[in-house]
This record gives C-alpha cells, structure tokens and sequence, in this order.
C-alpha cells in the first residue's frame, strides 16, 4: 500500500527539491542508517531487508566484505576480520597495545603513532575500517533513496574526545560521506523522543549495549539541548550478561570454566540465546554436554542484578556531576539492545522514580534521532527551524604557565561551542617569543595532565617582563575539535593553531585522571602553592641581579651590596627545596633588605624623567 506524502501547499519542499540527508549510528557491535520518507523517519533496510549491519569488516584479497557475512567469518579468518574497530578510533598505539593482549590482530605502527592492522590487503588504519562500514552504509542509502547524499549526521559517544571526533570525520571523508555534523549519542536518542519539543527540564540518557554503558544527563533550555554530564563503563554490557550465565551453565553442568575458544563461544552463545528469551519467557529450557536444565528470571536477576547496580552507581555520580536532583529529572530514555531486558527497565524505572521511555526501538532511536536532525541541517524543514544541540567537553583544556602549573582556560563539562579566552604576560624582559603549550585534564601540574599541542607566539616586541599583554583564545566547534589562537595585544602579532592530536585519550584514562583529581586535589594544592614560591623566588632574584647589574656600583656601598648578596645566596640555595614555607620566609628577608634600594632606584629614576622633561621644555 502506498501512502500519500501530505503536506501544506508552500510550506514543503517537493520532494524532487528535498536535499537527501541521512543519520548514521556508527556502533561498536551494530551500525544504522536512517532518513525521513513520506513523512516518517526510520531506519533503511538492505535488500534482504535488515536494517542492521554488523560493524564488522572482513579483508578478502579482492575485495572487501562489511556486516554479518563478515562477523561470522571472525573465528575462521581472524587476522582479516576486525570487529569493534569503534574502540580503536583515535587511538595510539600505546593505547592500543594495552588492549591488544585481547584482540587477535596483527598490529603495526604507522608514522603518526597510528596503529595498522596488518591484512591480506595490507596495513589498514581504524580509519579506514571504520570508512569501509561508513561506505556500505552510504551505497545502502543511495540506492534506497535514489540520489546522492548531500550529507549525513553521525553520532558518536558523548565522552569522545578530540581524537575520536576527528578520526570519525576522516573515516567519513574516505567514505565520500559529508558530515553535516557529529551528534552526540544521547541527544539524538533525546531528540528521536521529541523531547526537544517538550517542556524544559532534565532529561537522562540510559545507554546498556553489548560491551558498554553510557549515562548522559540533558538540560533542555528553550529548544536547546545542553549536556550537563556524561558518565558510564567502557565494560559492562549486555556480553557480561552472557558471561554470568554462562558460568552459570558451567556450574550447573559440573564442567570446568577453563574451557578452549570454541567451546566457550559455544556456551556464550548458548547463555546469550537464553538471555534474550527471558526478555519475553518466564522460564528456558537448557541442555549442555549431557546436562539438562531450567533458568527461570529469578536466577537469571541474581545473576544480572549486581551488574545492573553497577550502571546505577554510575548514574548517581552523573546526576552528582551534573548536580541536578533526582526529582528534576522528567525522562528517562532507555537505549541500546540490553534495555530491552525488563529487569533493567524495572530497576532503572525504580531508581529514577518515574517509567522510563521503550516505544523506540532501543537499537534504532540513535540513528532516528540523527536523522530528524540530518533533515534540518540539510534544509529541509518547514519553518527553517534550527535546533542547537550543545554538548559538554569531557576533560579540562588550558594552557602551561610558569612553574609547570597548568591553568584551566575552559573547564571540564563546559557546554560546546564555545569560546574562552584569558591574558597572560611575558615573564622576562625583552621576551620576544612565547611558547603555548596546550594541555587537557584536572590537575594542577602539567606533568599530570595530557599534552595536546604546542605552538610558539613569535615576534612579542621588547618590552619590561608583565608589560605585554597575550590573549589566548580556545575555541571548541559543535564537533568538539579545539582550535587555540594567541595574539599579543599592541602588535597584533598572532599564531594559532588546529589541535589535532595523533591520538586521544582512552576513556579509561579519563576516568582515571578525574579519580586522580579529585583523590589529590589537597596533595595539587600544596605542590601548586610550592611552584608559586619557587617562581616567585625565581622572579625576585632575577629582578635584584639586574637591578645590581644596573645601579649597584652607583646607589649602594659596599655594606650594602654585600648584605644583599647573602640573601640573595640564601634564597637561591633554597630554591629546590620542597619546603615552601621557608622560600617564602626568604622572599621576605630579601626584600625588605632590598626595600632601600628599589626606593633609591625609583627616586633617581623620577629625577632623571623630570630632568629630561626640563629639557625638552626649554628646547621647544
Ligand atoms: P552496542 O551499542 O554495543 O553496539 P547494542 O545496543 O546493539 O550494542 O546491544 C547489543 C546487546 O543487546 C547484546 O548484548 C544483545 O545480546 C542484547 N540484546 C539484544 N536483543 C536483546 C533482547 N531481546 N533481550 C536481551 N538482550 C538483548
Ligand atoms: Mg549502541
């Protein structure tokens, strides 16, 4: 049956004008794409008619196999078969090479710090992989559609740093995909629910798939999305379901849990089949190696319930984070294939004290969401609306400052786009270059937090150590990439730079950086008070010696200049010490004993300026 397309006359486009705009959830286990047809925005099926592709990517030496054709060759061509390539994306190969110990591929290192999987095709970069998903999506569409794309909006975890963001958009400009934007996943989960369309108020995001969780919490403002918090668990996910019943089976069954990779496949898939069926029995028949048996759901809730607390906790730190009460939350929005299980939904439901949102499919929202989002930015829409959707950035960005402190330009959690600058000065007279050095994390010192780029501000014109005034500017755009730019404010002069690291950080690593601040915050303070005083010293002795360079001979005798030296020496001797209490005792005796002189200085400066205003009056 066909339906009619009806629209208001004028007010949409025909359908011959509409621009072909699709949304794409790249995800770690599964990949969608979606797009509005004759009114209704849904997911576009392949011509066997899935709408769901594998995010797996198999190497033949001819061509290139993408989906479930390719995950089921992933025990018979291991090398050639790359799932998951999702969690390799921006990565270093440091990085990847902690993970590596789990995965069964052939690893080598490319010129950028850029991990290669070695292929019957040869060395292919997560970039690639990804681009090869990406593509398969795009043909799918355009033979759907009829017509090429003129863009796509693709989502990505809302805890994916620069790196990832970037590696996304590379991977779809080898898939010739124009990216309209890169969305996080929670808002279009938020968005496909039409929320953005409702009241204001506080929206969370619950995301259980296979191998992880997410929780995002959303303020929505007058039509604009803004991300308060996101947190969650790079490993726990509905295979750890599967991992509990399976030792389960095992226990029952009296076999050993040290089983070989194919038997433990098989009784994966035995406990993974079983779990998806408690979403919709009561009780399931197993059998296993002569064992026979029942799981009913209440075993099966003993076995997940200490799982699904876990994903608790972490929405209860995210609400801490965001600092929003629990009842100022109005929805909870239940994504990803594991909420399909009612024990989730029922205790999240308990947690959040309120139902929360199952009509969309959970494994479809995100890409629907992308889609209705796609449209807009494609132009598409009736009353030209444009929804902003603000996300949050997930680490801290600054900058390198005297001493090797780090100082916060733009917080963590800060709402993106956004841009944020501060002044800084020169530390030596005469300075006529700056080193910018750009850092993310929490810490106070540098070595703490994690380098992003490094540029040098060239061309400062000379002038006394404080005088010139550089203003750093940090920009973050709607996709999250950071751009830093310096300009010293009398000149003009100016250098920027695009921030584009080789690799980003594993979420791992955030977790632990955020634990690490909060942990030493008290221990950061006193090693920040510490390189102030040895900064401050560091400038003191610095000033004095020129000082004395200058006008020691002429303003001070002897005695003078002998006294001030030996404090001069104290201090200086003092300056690695760790005990900041006694540079700062010595900063004191220093300068009161150069009070004198400083005076001295200034008096015979200000006679000589007026004995030169004398001067010039009487010349002109
Ligand atoms: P990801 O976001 O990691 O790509 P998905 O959102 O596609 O993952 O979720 C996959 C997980 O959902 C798997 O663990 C799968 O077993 C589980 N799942 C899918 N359907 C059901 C179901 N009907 N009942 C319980 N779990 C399900
Ligand atoms: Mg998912």
């Amino acid at each position: 049956m066909a339906l009619l397309q009806i629209a208001e006359p004028g007010q949409s486009p025909k359908p011959h004008q509409r621009r072909l705009a699709v949304g794409i959830d790249l995800g770690t286990t599964n990949s969608l794409v979606a797009a509005l047809r004759s009114g209704v925005t849904a997911p576009l099926a392949d011509a066997a008619g899935e709408v769901i592709l594998s995010s797996a990517v198999r190497y033949h030496a001819d061509r290139v196999e993408v989906g479930r054709a390719a995950k089921q060759a992933a025990s018979s061509d291991p090398l050639n078969t790359i799932l998951s390539v999702k969690r390799l994306m921006g990565r270093g190969v440091g990085d990847v090479m902690q993970l590596g110990g789990q995965l069964p591929y052939r690893f080598s290192e490319g010129e950028s710090q850029m991990p290669f999987i070695e292929t019957v095709q040869g060395p292919k970069s997560p970039v690639e992989i990804s681009a090869e998903i990406l593509r398969a999506l795009r043909e799918r569409a355009e033979a759907v559609l009829g017509g090429e794309l003129v863009g796509a909006v693709i989502t990505v975890p809302a805890y994916f740093d620069d790196a990832q963001r970037q590696a996304t958009k590379d991977a779809a400009r080898l898939a010739n995909l124009n990216v309209l934007r890169l969305l996080n996943e929670p808002t279009a989960a938020a968005v496909a629910y039409g929320l953005d369309r409702q009241a204001e108020g506080v929206v969370a995001i619950y995301d259980l798939g296979g191998g992880t969780f997410d929780i995002s919490i959303l303020r929505l403002t007058k039509g604009v999305f803004e991300v308060l918090a996101t947190g969650g668990d790079t490993a726990l996910g509905g295979d750890d379901f599967d991992h509990a019943i399976a030792g389960w089976i095992l226990g029952q069954a009296g076999a050993s849990a040290d089983l070989a990779p194919g038997a433990q496949r098989e009784v994966l898939k035995l406990a993974c089949d079983a779990k998806e069926r408690l979403t919709t029995e009561d009780t399931v028949e197993l059998s296993y190696a002569g064992w026979q048996g029942v799981l009913t759901r209440d075993t099966f809730h003993d076995l997940i319930d200490p799982l699904i607390a876990r994903s608790l906790k972490s929405c209860r730190r995210a609400l801490r984070d965001s600092a929003v009460e629990l009842d100022e939350v109005h929805a909870v929005v239940m994504v990803g294939g594991s909420t399909r299980v009612p024990r989730v939904r029922e205790l999240v439901g308990e947690m959040f004290g309120r139902e929360p949102l199952t009509d969309i499919d959970p494994d479809e929202v995100v890409a629907i969401g992308a889609a209705i989002q796609a449209e807009t930015l494609a132009g598409n829409n009736r009353d030209g609306e444009e929804l902003l959707l603000l996300d949050v950035i997930p680490l801290s960005l600054g900058l390198e400052t005297m001493g090797g402190l780090m100082e916060k330009v733009i917080p963590r959690n800060t709402t993106i786009p956004v841009a944020r600058a501060q002044e800084f000065t020169t530390y030596k007279d005469g300075q006529s270059a700056m080193m910018i050095h750009v850092l993310q994390g929490e810490r106070e010192l540098i070595a703490d937090c994690r380098s992003l780029a490094r540029f040098e501000l060239r061309g400062i014109p000379p002038m006394v150590a404080g005088a010139a005034k550089i203003r750093v500017t940090f920009q973050v755009d709607a996709d999250g990439l950071l751009s830093v730019s310096a300009r010293e404010l009398a000149s003009g002069v100016e250098a920027s730079i695009q921030v584009k690291p080789s690799y980003g950080l594993t979420d791992g690593e955030i977790a632990r950086m955020l634990e690490d601040s909060f942990q030493k915050a008290g221990e950061d303070k006193a090693a920040r008070a510490l390189r102030e005083q040895q900064v401050d010293a560091q400038r003191l002795l610095e000033a004095v010696e020129a000082a004395l360079a200058v006008d020691g001979d002429r303003l001070l005798d002897e005695e003078e200049r002998d006294a001030i030296k030996v404090q001069m020496q104290a201090l200086r001797e003092l300056l690695d010490s760790p005990d900041g209490i006694a540079i700062e005792r010595q900063i004191k005796r220093l300068s009161q004993i150069t009070d004198a002189f400083a005076a001295r200085r200034l008096d015979s400066t200000v006679k000589a300026a007026l004995a030169g205003r004398q001067l010039n009056d009487i010349e002109e």
